[in-house]
């Protein structure tokens, strides 16, 4: 299937600075485009660069050298100010280091993003319930959010990221920390997200689910080895 891009990467490398004043290279000359309702799972061991890959298809950080688009725009040189229009708008996260605020309700957590996308209350409210009923868990909208199991957390996350209606959801690890029979469950869901059009990619070291994406992109120090289509 022929898709429309929607990221494409070209010739993009990353380094660190380390303490010492060293450079460290944690992608290389990586060339890549994510089309338009893709599902791509992202491989590699610890430390290939998969995160630091998806925080750049993120607008999360930029490259150090090399060029990237944005539908048809070179956001290559665009102010930090304009990638966070473009993270507010079109991008959807389920990271470990954006989780939900504790004491906080799972609604409050869900209407979060629209409260910066000046989103009105009353439309606020009933998108996020929306939202939280399409990943089955409208029931603990006004539970506090610390008081959640690791799959619900998962599925508030996912909710959260889907309100602003982002032309892609980005999950690094999404089953991580859960077990098995969980861990399905929210690859269940992101698929049937997908199969409605979202574009999705995910990182995982787990073969399984990696088997749920159509596309499995591996890393190896910081390079591509391998992309396939399933
Ligand atoms: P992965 O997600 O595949 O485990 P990362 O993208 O997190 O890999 O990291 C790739 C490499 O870059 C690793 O060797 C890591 O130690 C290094 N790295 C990541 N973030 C930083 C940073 N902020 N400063 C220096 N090195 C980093
Ligand atoms: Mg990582």
């Amino acid at each position: 299937m022929k898709h429309t891009p929607l990221i494409r990467l070209e010739r993009v490398s990353k380094h660190y600075i380390l303490e010492n004043g060293d450079r460290y290279p944690a992608l290389t000359d990586i060339t890549l485009t994510i089309g338009q309702g893709e599902f791509a799972a992202i491989m590699g061991p610890s430390g290939s660069g998969k995160s630091t890959l998806m925080h750049i298809l993120g607008a999360l950080d930029t490259a150090s050298s090399g060029c990237q688009f944005f539908r048809d725009r070179d956001i290559s040189a665009y102010s930090p100010n304009q990638l966070a229009e473009i993270r507010n708008r079109d991008i959807g996260f389920v990271f470990q280091s954006f989780n939900l605020l504790p004491r906080t309700s799972v609604l409050k957590n869900v209407e979060r993003p629209m409260v910066y996308g000046g989103i009105e209350k009353n439309e606020r409210r009933q998108r996020a319930l929306e939202m939280l009923a399409l990943m089955k868990i409208a029931d603990k909208a006004e539970s506090m959010s610390n008081r959640l199991s690791g799959g619900q957390v998962q599925r508030v996350a996912i909710a959260r990221a889907l309100v602003m209606d982002p032309a892609i959801i980005l999950a690094d690890e999404p089953t991580g920390n859960l077990d098995t029979k969980t861990a399905h469950e929210i690859m269940e869901f992101i698929k049937e997200l997908n199969k409605k059009g979202k574009t999705i990619v995910v990182i995982t070291h787990e073969e399984d689910i990696a088997r749920y994406a159509h596309r499995q992109i591996r890393l190896l120090d910081g390079r591509v080895v391998s992309d396939t289509h399933t």
